[in-house]
């Protein structure tokens, strides 16, 4: 039989003086202890010095915790029966009175070789779980946690979100982003003839009428690099998104079909050149994300004819200022085509957040009528390319 550590017992038997302590919480104080798990560890020292069992509800340090985690388990397991997915965490909440007793016991037994009351919980109650569902335990990136709250005797499965990154071709005049009716806030009325959406379309709604279809998510996060207004389309490779899908009840993962879907469901209007998983940080990397744009811009000008387009060759490279406040933009390349009549077609790339219909209209330093010496009339915007941020 093995033998327990002199200065093992002694530090029990100090403990166990001062409080009544169930097997669990002594076996969690002694690590070094052999033992298949933390009550197996409190049992052979409490039976060495032969003391009286104490049941967790009368347990100082866990009050009454470890009585209850198979009602924990059951309840969880409730809580993932409506969901679908494939890997899960456990996190425990528990009252600040049970993290100052913990503190306690450290002071009266030392810290080495313990474990505190969240990670026995959350271990033990994840083993059982991925024991009876057969779901993977994922502590860094898990479809579901498992949230206990100990206080309220409560006990959620939420699902984590699923990010997805991809570019998108606006085809057609729509906003960006969705766009709840201001009446009910997006819960559906009268109004919004039960919709919740003051605009029918946008780029998001395309998304996100099949994305929650499928995932039965609860709302979409649209996260794109840079934005356009509602009447400017979005061409050539598209633009840069990540699309967040809140509280997923169903972890899907045919992208593709999804993304065929999604252009269906927007034929002509809009569509997602690329749809793929990625994680969180996904969507601070694509705010920091540098990114140009090349407009195509049609104008409609009175007497411009090619000696004073050359004038506009001074533009490229040059920075441009917007109101004093206002973040200047550059200019990286400016070239231009003779349209029909007199009209001219600009081509300018340009940093993300450039004025462009300022910088037209003359409200801009420098500014397109200054370089043309007249003003000329917007006919269309469009923008042709979007440089930067992942290719698909
Ligand atoms: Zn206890
Ligand atoms: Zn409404």
């Amino acid at each position: 039989m093995e033998v327990i550590p002199e200065d093992v017992l002694e530090r029990a038997k100090g403990l166990l003086k001062r409080y009544p302590v169930c097997d669990h919480c002594l076996g969690r104080a002694f690590l070094e202890v052999d033992g298949k798990n933390n009550e197996e560890r409190g049992r052979k020292i409490r039976e060495v010095l032969g003391v009286k069992k104490t049941e967790p509800e009368n347990c100082y340090f866990c009050m009454g915790i470890f009585g209850k985690l198979e009602d924990y388990v059951e309840a969880a397991e409730r809580e993932m029966m409506g969901l679908v997915f494939r890997t899960f965490r456990v996190g425990t909440h528990v009252p600040a009175e049970i993290i100052a007793r913990e503190e306690e016991m450290w002071e009266i037994v030392g810290v080495k070789n313990t474990e505190t009351i969240k990670k026995h919980v959350n271990r033990e109650v994840g083993k059982i779980l991925k024991k009876r569902t057969g779901k993977e335990y994922d502590p860094e990136n898990p479809d579901v946690d498992i949230i206990i709250d100990v206080e309220r005797d409560n006990v959620i499965a939420k699902p984590n979100p699923v990010y997805l990154y991809g570019r998108y071709r606006k085809l057609s005049e729509m906003p960006q982003s969705k766009w709840p009716c201001e009446y009910c806030g997006g819960k559906g009325c009268e109004r919004c003839g039960y919709t919740g959406r003051a605009k029918k379309e946008t780029v998001e709604y395309c998304m996100a009428d099949v994305l929650l279809g499928i995932t039965g998510g609860e709302e979409t996060k649209l996260h794109a690099a840079g934005r356009e207004d509602a009447d400017i389309l979005v061409l050539g490779t598209g633009r840069p998104f990540v699309i967040e899908i809140v509280s997923p009840r169903i972890r899907y993962d045919d992208w593709e079909w999804a993304r065929e879907e999604i252009n269906k469901h927007c034929e002509g209007r809009m569509e997602v050149l690329c749809l793929r998983p990625v994680e969180r940080r996904a969507v601070r990397e694509l705010k920091s994300t540098q990114i140009l744009q090349t407009y195509r811009v049609v104008v409609r000008c009175g007497k411009a004819g090619e000696k004073t387009l050359d004038g506009l060759k001074d533009l490229g490279g040059r920075t441009v200022f917007y109101g004093v406040k206002k973040p200047r933009r550059k200019i990286l390349y400016i070239n231009w085509e003779p349209g029909g009549e007199d009209e001219i077609a600009l081509y300018i790339t340009c940093e993300q957040g450039f004025p462009i219909r300022q910088f037209i209209e003359g409200k801009t330093k420098p500014s397109l009528p200054e370089a043309l010496g007249e003003h000329c009339k917007i006919i269309r915007i469009d923008i042709v390319d979007v440089h930067g941020g992942e290719p698909c």
